[in-house]
Formats: structure tokens, C-alpha cells, sequence
């Protein structure tokens, strides 16, 4: 007998996917096995949708609390079936047919047959069919519904590569698949559906304009109190270890003033590198990307939050891209890894930081 060692990496390149390992994988996932695989958004942590001790794993592994509900996977209409009650509303289907497969959540009824620790308990089901060609391969050769979160400690960064998960999540996961880097690296949008139209729950890798040219779409958070985001969707949220604070589009594009209180501690300013930002030269500058190039800072945002991480400081100040598109995604989650305090002037800095130093309870 083998002594296998936990986690098997496979690896599948997009450009080579092998048969053999498409079906191992999937054989995996139907013994109710925790396989982490790649989507074109970031990599997920899987499992049959249906086993109810492989979603309860999923949730223990991540760290994360019982009422923060999963995104369930399919690759066609019969799996879709299995998860969704009824026919879908016309809105839904004219999404689905549309943007499926591809980065769009749509949260819907859900088939009483689903267990309910996959939705927490709620009435409704998020769902959405990946375009990864390795992630639909292996949908369709296991054939059955697939929940899977991001393949993330809970609260943490996204992971956008295998060691990513891997750093991550370690022996966790019983299998990770390796597909290198993907390529959205921002989670999907997700939406829910009404009579009217969609309302943006979660901003994601298709940005509202997209879904503006389809129906009426609102964003939650100009909804007033009535409706919440997303469950689960923290104001703390995809942080780095290092306490961080999120300052407003070019707050500092004009000089910062003198920050003396600033002189004693290591402070790393995350912006941009075509808007770079006057700053105390105390503090150190990494760029998240460009401003300029939105589709490549939103791929790289995860890569370089880990690598900003990794450096560490006493406190870390991202810098809010402010740009329309996907724009609004980039900015959620800058801000929510800054857990939601965002400050708008170079003078406003001070009481941010003695509040942030205050509370810093990073784990
Ligand atoms: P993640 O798996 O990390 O991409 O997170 C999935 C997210 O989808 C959850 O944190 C929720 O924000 C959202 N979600 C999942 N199910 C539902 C649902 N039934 N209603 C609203 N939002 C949901
Ligand atoms: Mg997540």
C-alpha cells in the first residue's frame, strides 16, 4: 500500500488537459473528497454539493462560520436542475444564457433536495457554471454539482495559483489541482434576481455597466437599509496580516504634509504606479499595478496583496483605484481588506492610524 501524501498535487495545464487526471479528480470529488481546483476567477475548494460531511469539512477547513453560505458549481442544465427550484425567472435565464459560463453568481431558489448547511440555511442558492476549461471539464466528468468557496483561510486573501492554496489551506485540502494562474483573479459578481432586474450583492469580475447592457441593475449598497450584501461578505474581509487603512483616490497626489507621527513606524503605501503618490520618505512605495490597465490590476490584485503581505509593516495603506468597471470590484475589496476605514485626506490619517493600531487583532 501507498502512504499518500496529503495534499496530491495534479497538475492539468489549460493548454494540455489530460483525460486520466480529469477523471481521477472527479473520482475524487465523488468519494467525497475536498479537492481545491482552479476557476477563472480564483481557485475554489470543492466538493459534492450533495455530500452533507464533505460540505461540513469544506466550512472547517476554511475557518468559516456556519452562515456564510457557498456558491454551488454546474456545467449544465440537468446539474443546475438539481440545485435551483422551478424554471428560472426570465431575467435569470437571459443572464445565464448570456454570461454562463463565466463570472456571474446568480442567487435563486433553492431545491429542497440541496442540503441546507450549503446555503445556510437560506431559502435561495447562489449558482453559477465556471469557464475554466479545466474547472467544466472536471464538472462534466463528475456530473454532479460542486460547492466551493474560495480556496482561502476565512477572511483572508483569494488565492489566484496552487501555492497559493497551498500556503494556505496546507493538508487541509486532499487534492490540489495546478493550473497555474488564473485569469480574472477577482471572485465573481454575484447578483440577486427580482421582477425588476438584478441587484448587485457582491461587486465582481463582470462589472455593472456589462450587466446594464442586459437588464436594470442596482448595487446594494445604494439600496438603502432594506436589503444587505451578501452574507458572510464582511466589512473585514481578503486582509493582509499587517493592520491596514484605505485612503481615497489621490488622497496623497498632492503631498502629504509633514505625518511626523508617522517617523517611528514602517509604513508601506500600496498604489499605483501611473499615479504615483507624494508621500513621507519614511514610507515605502508598491505599486498594486497600474490604474490605467484595470483587467491586469484586477488580475494581479491578489498576487500583489500577498507579496505586500509578505513584506509586512506596521501598518499598510491602500490606495483606492476610484475607476468605473471593474474598478468598483477592486475598490470593495481594498477596502474591505482595510476593514472598511477609509480616509479621505492626508490630515485625517492620524486618528485612522491610532484607531487601526488600536484594535489590530490580525491573527
Ligand atoms: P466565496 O465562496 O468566497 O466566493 O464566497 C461566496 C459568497 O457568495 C458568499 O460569501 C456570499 O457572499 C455569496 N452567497 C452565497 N450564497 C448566497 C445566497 N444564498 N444569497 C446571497 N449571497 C450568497
Ligand atoms: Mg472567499
Amino acid at each position: 500500500m501507498t502512504n499518500q501524501l496529503k495534499p496530491e498535487l495534479i497538475s492539468i495545464p489549460v493548454d494540455h488537459i489530460d483525460r486520466g487526471l480529469v477523471s481521477q479528480v472527479a473520482g475524487a470529488l465523488l468519494e467525497g473528497k475536498l479537492v481545491a481546483f482552479p476557476t477563472e476567477t480564483v481557485y475554489g475548494l470543492g466538493c459534492d454539493a450533495f455530500n452533507e460531511a464533505a460540505i461540513s469539512r469544506v466550512f472547517a477547513v476554511k475557518g468559516r462560520p456556519a452562515t456564510d453560505p457557498l456558491i454551488v458549481h454546474v456545467a449544465d442544465g440537468e446539474m443546475l436542475d438539481r440545485v435551483v427550484d422551478g424554471q428560472l425567472p426570465p431575467v435569470a435565464r437571459l443572464l445565464a444564457d448570456h454570461f454562463w459560463p463565466g463570472p456571474l453568481t446568480l442567487v435563486l431558489p433553492r431545491n429542497s433536495a440541496l442540503p441546507a448547511a450549503v446555503t445556510s440555511g437560506l431559502p435561495s442558492v447562489a449558482v453559477r457554471s465556471p469557464s475554466h476549461p479545466v474547472a467544466s471539464a472536471i464538472l462534466l466528468e463528475c456530473g454532479i454539482p460542486i460547492a466551493a468557496p474560495s480556496a482561502n483561510r476565512f477572511g483572508r486573501i483569494s488565492p489566484t495559483s496552487a501555492e497559493h492554496v497551498l500556503a494556505d489551506l496546507g493538508d487541509g485540502c486532499d487534492v490540489i489541482v495546478d493550473s497555474g494562474r488564473t485569469q480574472r483573479g477577482l471572485e465573481s459578481t454575484v447578483v440577486s434576481v427580482d421582477e425588476d432586474g438584478v441587484v448587485v450583492l457582491r461587486h465582481g469580475a463582470i462589472p455593472m455597466e456589462e450587466l446594464r447592457e442586459h437588464c436594470s441593475v442596482r448595487a446594494v449598497e445604494d439600496e438603502g437599509s432594506h436589503l444587505k450584501a451578501s452574507p458572510g461578505h464582511e466589512a473585514r474581509h481578503y486582509s493582509p496580516r499587517s493592520p491596514a487603512v484605505a485612503v481615497s483616490p489621490g488622497a496623497f497626489a498632492s503631498g502629504s504634509g509633514t505625518l511626523e507621527f508617522t517617523a517611528k513606524l514602517r509604513v508601506l503605501y500600496a498604489g499605483y504606479s501611473d499615479r504615483p503618490p507624494q508621500i513621507p520618505d519614511s514610507w515605502r512605495f508598491e505599486p498594486l499595478g497600474s490604474a490605467g490597465a484595470i483587467d491586469e490590476l484586477a488580475r494581479n490584485l491578489y498576487e500583489s496583496l500577498r507579496r505586500i503581505d509578505a513584506i509586512g509593516a506596521d501598518v499598510i495603506v491602500l490606495e483606492l483605484a476610484g475607476e468605473a468597471g471593474l474598478g468598483r470590484a477592486i475598490d470593495d475589496r481594498l477596502t474591505r481588506a482595510a476593514s472598511s476605514l477609509v480616509v479621505e485626506r492626508p490630515e485625517d490619517l492620524q486618528a485612522a492610524l491610532t484607531q487601526v493600531l488600536a484594535e489590530d487583532t490580525t491573527p
